[in-house]
Order: structure tokens, then sequence, then C-alpha cells
């Protein structure tokens, strides 16, 4: 019989869980023809998570945890579960329900059926219930990145995806300490079917992602799948040349005609703020990809075990 891995990456998530317990718990009946294991992991939370999902792995033994010694990320979380798995499929879900575990006997009989493919992935196709500005600013982030790099990045697309095993070995390899996930499952390749679905506005509990959090994330996932932005100080460079030539021949001219009056002294400020700033710019974006060199040859662990009942 095949086995799913179920990963759930959880943090504060202490409402949502038996929520999300009971969905998933009326999929695997539905589904007779697959063993099951949930893989809950405790991203450090502030709150009751972790009893919650100890209380249900008394109770059900397809339940398991890992339990972190704080807040390492989702990233973090989401290598850790499938570090963990053993299934011949492995799902990533939410918490909270966003990514609707009813679509998950489809996944696998598409998967099943199309031996071809290796992972279906879900994107919303709607942005419902999120504030404008945020959805106007992550259209510009496809937008950009998807120009920039040579990995392709849905929009839309969520972290749920069905992933056979061969995938997920694959995705294991990759052991950087910059995760980006959505750039990683891209990276490895294999053939991807993508399912469709309207935005759900999440059951329990409350967002994580601020903007600005999001911003930051959006910055990493270009400095980690794009190289495009040092090239920026080069062409800066260049083009900076090529004003000051034709500006020097302009003096030259002007002060052959109309001679020379001691002049030019505000453009003049104007310009050395104009160009220290460009310097300082590319300055910064050079120590962006410095610092990530930096964290990757610490060799830091993406994450450490408090506890688990992975080996029970
Ligand atoms: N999450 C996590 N660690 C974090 C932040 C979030 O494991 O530091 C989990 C969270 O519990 C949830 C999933 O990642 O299961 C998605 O988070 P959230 O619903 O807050 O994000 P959104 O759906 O709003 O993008
Ligand atoms: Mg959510």
């Amino acid at each position: 019989m095949k086995k799913i891995s179920i990963i759930v990456p959880s943090y504060n998530e202490e409402q949502a869980i038996p929520f999300f317990y009971e969905e998933i718990n009326k999929i695997s009946e539905q589904l007779k023809k697959v063993n099951f294991e949930f893989i809950f992991v405790n991203d450090g939370s502030k709150d009751k998570t972790i009893e919650v999902i100890k209380e249900y792995a008394k109770k059900d033994k397809r339940v398991k945890y890992v339990n972190f010694s704080r807040n390492f990320g989702k990233e973090a979380a989401m290598y850790a579960g499938l570090e963990h798995s053993t299934g011949d499929y492995i799902a990533i879900m939410d918490a909270d329900l966003q990514d609707p575990p009813t679509l998950l006997p489809e996944m696998l009989n598409f998967l099943e059926e199309n031996t071809d493919y290796d992972c279906v992935g879900t994107r919303r196709v709607t942005r419902k219930g999120e504030p404008p500005i945020r959805s106007f600013f992550a259209r510009m982030f496809y937008k950009i990145i998807n120009k920039i790099s040579k990995i392709e990045m849905v929009d839309g697309a969520r972290d749920y995806r069905l992933m056979t095993r061969q995938m997920v070995n694959s995705i294991l390899e990759l052991k950087e300490y910059n995760r980006y996930s959505k750039g990683l499952f891209q990276f490895v390749g294999y053939k991807t079917k993508w399912l469709e679905y309207e935005n759900i506005e999440r059951i329990a509990g409350e967002t994580k992602w601020s903007f600005w959090k999001l911003f930051i994330y959006a910055l990493e996932g270009i400095i980690a799948f794009s190289t495009a932005p040092l090239a920026i100080s080069s062409i800066a460079g260049i083009l900076f040349c090529i004003i000051a030539f034709i500006m020097i021949i302009f003096i030259i001219i002007k002060t052959l005609i109309f001679g020379d009056p001691t002049s030019g002294w505000p453009s003049l400020v104007c310009i050395i703020f104009f160009v220290s700033g460009i310097q300082l710019f590319c300055l910064g974006i050079m120590g962006q990809y410095l610092s990530k060199t930096y964290l990757e040859t610490k060799k830091r662990p993406i994450y450490i075990i408090k506890d688990t009942n992975i080996n029970d």
C-alpha cells in the first residue's frame, strides 16, 4: 500500500489545528487505498500548539511531530518536514485550511494516472480578501523576478503541493541555508501540473505575514534566484561615463562661445548627491549578496529540534 506524508508547518496555530485535523481525517477516511502520516512541525509557537499536537499524537498513531527549539520560519519547517517524511507521496499543507485538503484526492489520482508527472501544485487565481496594495506588489514582484531570473516563478503558486518521493529527494539535496522554496521547487524541475482555485480565508487565528515581512521575503527571493541586481552598478557606471562625456563636450563648447563666468555650483551639488546616492545603492546591493554568502559559509543548521516522536 502506498503512503502519503502530510507536512504541516505550524506557528501559533492552536486554534486552527483542531479544524485542520478534522478535515484531513475525513479525507484520509475517503482515501482507503493509501496510508497516511501527518507530520506537524511546531515552529517555536508561543501558544499551546505543541500541546494540542501531542494530544492528537496520543490518540492517533499517524500523527508525528517535530518540535523546534525556537521559531525558524516556515521555510525551515517545510524542510524539516520533508527530511522526516517517509511517504511515497508528500504533501505540504498550511494548518489554517487555506490549502483545502479536499483537493488531495484529485491530486493523488492525477499523479497515479500520469506517471510522467512528479508534482501537482496549486495556484490561487484570485486574491480575494487581500489588501489591494499587497496584491499590486505581489504582481509586480512576479513580473520583476520572472524577467531577471532563469527560474520561472508562477504567480499565485502556493506551497500546497503533492510531490513524489523522487522529487522530494531532489529538493532535499539542495541544502542551502537561505531557502526560498517557491524557487527551489521550480529549480529541481520535473513536470508539474497546476490546479487552480479561488483564495480561501483562514479558518482561525491570524496571518503571520505583515506587509514588511512579505517585502523582505520578496527581496530574498530575488537575491536567491537572480544575480541581475549585481549588474546594476556596472550599467550605472557606464551610463554615468557617457553622460559625463557629453557634459564635458558641452562645457568646452559653452566656454569657447560665452567665456567662463563662475557658475554651476548648485548643479554640481545635485550631481554629487545623485552620483553618491547611486554608489551607495550599488554598494548596498553587493552587501546583500555578501551577507547571504556569509550566512551560507557558516553552515549553521537550518533548524534545531527540541523533541520529536518520529522514531517512536
Ligand atoms: N508558519 C510557520 N512559521 C512561521 C510562519 C508561519 O510554520 O514563522 C506556518 C503557519 O503556521 C501556517 C503557514 O506557515 O501553517 C502559513 O502561514 P500563514 O497562514 O500565516 O500565511 P498566509 O497564508 O497568510 O500567507
Ligand atoms: Mg494562511
